[in-house]
């Protein structure tokens, strides 16, 4: 893959730098790309390894879902199943900073680690000229958090994007500074009604009045509640037991392994899995949420290899911890 260092800050509206933007994002490089919300840190959505560097050039510890961003409501009617609110929902602010969580559909082609091993996911349409022309020319769903490494501000400008996240990113289309400066409105439909998830550019009267319905909001005061937005659904774990650093495996036993070397008693598993034999740990991260999801039903016990806990290998293990937790 090309390394490019500095990242190249290329006019948005240059034909020539679209098209160097949708060959990094088909090659599974990183774009900073302008919306009308914050600039984005975009992968393609349907490529585990794209999306493990998201996740790997932001330095963030543990792996939160992602938005996919389209171009238009046909793409997203190929991700998610909408009912007649969300419909309205879209009809009525797309594209703009709305961001509907959905039922995800079967043959959706998003990775695994977009969602963080959900059944529901996140949609946007943005309404930036810049990010609509980019979407449609690569026409694959784009995942995007904040181009910003965890911890540091959202970044609003294409400068802010190349001196916070540097080499890891092939490309930065410059739109000038974003227009509205804080992340999309979140709204999940659940089973038991309309949910806001994060408050953002879209006021909540303005989705209440086309919705007809009161958003239910999660209560930050209550010890109960979620305390993060998208906490609420992202509680994915597998349903079997899961044992870590495991250097004995148990007869029967479903191995996660690691790297070249297996633990001891590997061959007496019932079923392994290797997130990856070469040690890499994009590789492995980008296969993370799959294996688990395979794995389990296959054994009542995953026995999980040790995993350094290094660079994106933190939040490996801090997903497979949560996994390993006792369950209420
Ligand atoms: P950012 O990428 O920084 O704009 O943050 C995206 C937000 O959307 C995070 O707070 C996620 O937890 C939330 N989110 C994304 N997908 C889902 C989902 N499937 N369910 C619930 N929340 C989600
Ligand atoms: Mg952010």
């Amino acid at each position: 893959m090309a390394i490019h260092n500095p990242p190249i800050i290329r006019p948005a509206d240059d034909r020539d730098a679209l098209a160097e933007a949708v060959a990094a994002l088909a090659a599974g490089e990183l774009v900073g790309m302008p919306t009308e919300t914050v600039y984005g840190l975009a992968a393609d959505a349907t490529n585990g390894e794209a999306v493990a560097r998201i996740y790997a050039a932001k330095g963030r510890p543990s792996f939160n879902p992602l938005i996919a961003h389209v171009a238009d409501l046909a793409a997203a009617e190929r991700l998610v199943s909408f009912d007649p609110v969300s419909r309205r929902l879209a009809e009525a602010f797309w594209p703009g900073p709305l961001t509907l969580v959905l039922p995800k559909r079967a043959d959706a082609g998003v990775s695994d680690l977009a969602t963080a091993g959900l059944d529901t996911l996140a949609v946007r349409m943005p309404s930036h000229p810049a990010a609509h022309a980019l979407l449609l020319a690569f026409g694959r769903p784009v995942a995007a958090p904040s181009a910003n490494r965890s911890g540091h501000v959202s970044a609003t400008t294409a400068a802010h994007v190349a001196a916070d996240l540097g080499s890891s990113v092939s490309i930065v289309l410059d739109a000038g500074p974003s227009h509205v400066g804080v992340e999309s409105t979140i709204v999940a439909m659940t089973d038991s009604g309309l949910v806001l998830l994060r408050a953002g550019g879209l006021p909540r009267e303005e989705i209440e009045a086309v919705a007809g319905v009161r958003l239910q909001v999660i209560d930050l005061a209550d010890p109960e509640a979620p305390t993060a937005p998208g906490q609420l659904a992202s509680h994915y774990a597998p349903g079997a037991m899961v044992r870590l650093d495991v250097e004995d495996v148990r007869p029967g036993e479903a191995l996660l392994a690691f790297g070249p070397g297996l633990p001891r008693g590997a061959s007496d598993a019932a079923v392994t899995i290797n997130l990856s034999p070469r040690g890499d740990l994009i590789e492995a991260a980008a296969r993370l949420f799959s294996a688990l999801r395979e794995l389990d039903g296959k054994a009542a016990t995953i026995a999980v290899a040790p995993i350094p806990a290094t660079g994106l290998g933190e939040a490996i293990v801090d997903r497979l911890r949560r996994a390993a937790a006792p369950r209420p």
